[in-house]
């Protein structure tokens, strides 16, 4: 994993010793000797992860990490706080605003690759979302500028495997703070089951369990479907260093060492809370672009856009396994008098209904969309002409049998529809385009409209008997 690191600090030699360090390990290292310097690498050279000095001449490292933490564009940046102090009010300070580790001068070699490992980590999985983000909202809607640090960090929901009272109880009571849930286990199977059933934002894991060894459970937490996106904090003792950087590894997040300080453990929480639920936000808001532009808001099924690219997909996978391909083109009829005669809204009700209908008169694989206005296809993959033809007629059918519950006076409204159809065989299927498909029903359609609506006319069949 090879990535770009800014190193920030007033002081050349310290400059040159981290890079020294972290370019045997084949990082690519940039560097900024102030503050002002460093906001302008990091615009320029976005960085994966930024090392910052706190004690600097003009601007403080407080003050450029806050600057970078206030803009958007590079506010997902993490940012480690070096200090020369061990005072942990410095490092509460530095979390406060907005850095996402620190680490102690002198810099201990273990901690600084362990640290930049797990960041840099962090950040490719944000990078990977907000690619992911930026070519859905391309494709359609939502553009989202919000902040890692806007995030809340109350009312989380942690998971603490500690054997030690006194210490699960000071986590909890520290957690009450910001009216987090925690939940108290001892044993690693009571965690699991307490994950099963739960969402967790955070869990915190002893290093230090006296009948089982936490690191295992951190390596089972990182396989496990339901806990791999959840953060992990590590408690340790002092000499725990190389199981920490073995933890941090494997995919813990970060770690605290006892005795615990109260401050250090909220503000720890807070950082790995606060990304924890920018990345779900990150997702949420993917999935939701992705459906938006590929979905119709009215009826919920498929759009144009997603049928002509699912329909060039199934066309060359029927081809590969020669399997014939069904397909229909459904069009309302007279659909236009019920908008003028009720009114549009119970035109969208008759809209909705007629597509639920069709959905549930199909196999699960079999996909639905509309086309534009009452218009709508159905893709029947592996599917014979005997078969299609009795598919289309029982859903022409289940249209025309019974009115459509809608605002209208009678409660319900009496709609047909028409159906063109086809099959295209397994040998034919390698010759025929989206287009033509399309196309080839649409006559079908035309024939249908022509020969008295609600009917189903059927590529080489002509209109098929009603049932
Ligand atoms: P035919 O039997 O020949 O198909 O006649 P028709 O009236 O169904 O067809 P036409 O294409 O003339 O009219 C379609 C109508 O569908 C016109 C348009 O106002 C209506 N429409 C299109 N989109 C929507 C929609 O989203 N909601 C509603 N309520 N009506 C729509
Ligand atoms: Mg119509
Ligand atoms: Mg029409």
């Amino acid at each position: 994993m090879t990535a770009r690191i800014l190193i920030v600090d007033d002081i050349l030699p310290n400059v040159k010793l981290l890079e020294a360090k972290l370019k045997a390990e084949y990082y690519d290292v940039v560097t900024a000797l102030n503050g002002v310097e460093a906001l302008k690498k990091v615009v320029e050279e976005s960085p994966d992860v930024v090392l910052l000095d706190v004690m600097m001449p003009g601007m403080d490292g407080f003050e450029v990490c806050r600057q970078i933490k206030a803009n958007p564009q590079i506010a997902h940046i993490p940012v480690v706080m070096v200090t020369a102090l061990t005072d942990t009010e410095d490092r509460v300070r530095g979390l406060e605003n907005g850095a996402d580790d620190f680490l102690s001068k002198p810099v201990n070699d273990v901690a600084l690759m362990a640290r930049v490992r797990s960041l840099v980590r962090l950040k490719m999985t944000i990078d990977e979302w907000r690619a992911r983000e930026t070519t859905a909202s391309q494709l359609a809607v939502t553009e989202d500028t919000s902040s890692v640090m806007e995030q809340p960090v109350d009312k989380a929901n942690v998971l603490v495997l500690e054997d030690m009272d006194f210490e699960s109880n000071r986590i909890r009571d520290t957690l009450a703070k910001d009216e987090s849930t925690v939940t108290l286990v001892q044993s690693g199977v009571d965690a699991i089951s307490e994950i099963n059933q739960k969402d967790f934002d955070l869990i915190i894991v002893s290093l230090n369990l006296t009948r089982e060894d936490g690191l295992r459970f951190c390596a089972h937490l990182r396989s496990n479907e339901k806990s791999r996106a959840v953060p992990i904090i590590m408690l340790a003792e002092e000499g725990d260093m190389p199981r920490v950087a073995h933890g941090l590894e494997i995919g813990a997040h970060d770690y605290l060492m006892r005795p615990i300080d109260k401050n250090e453990l909220l503000t720890r929480c807070r950082s790995q809370i606060r990304h924890k639920r920018f990345q779900d936000k990150l997702r949420t808001n993917y999935e939701m672009s992705l459906s938006l532009a590929l979905t119709d808001p009215l009826t919920g099924v498929y759009n144009r856009r997603y049928l002509e690219a699912h329909l060039h997909k199934t066309l060359i996978s029927a081809r590969e396994n020669r399997k014939p391909l069904g397909f229909l083109y459904m069009d309302i009829d007279f659909f236009k008098k019920v908008n003028d005669t009720y009114g549009h809204p119970v035109g969208d009700e008759i809209l909705k209904g007629f597509a639920k209908r069709i959905k549930d008169g199909l196999r699960s694989f079999d996909l639905v969309a509309r086309l534009g206005g009452e218009e709508f296809v159905a893709v029947l993959p592996d599917t014979t002409e005997d078969v299609a033809m009795i598919i289309a007629e029982r859903l022409r059918k289940s249209v025309a049998d019974t009115p459509f519950p809608c605002e209208v006076p009678e409660g319900a409204l009496a709609i047909t529809s028409s159906f063109g159809a086809l099959v295209v065989s397994g040998t034919e299927v390698g010759n025929v385009s989206v287009a033509e498909l399309i196309k080839s029903a649409d006559d079908q359609l035309y024939e249908a409209k022509h020969g008295g609506r609600n009917c189903v006319y059927f590529k080489g069949k002509g209109k098929l008997p009603q049932t």
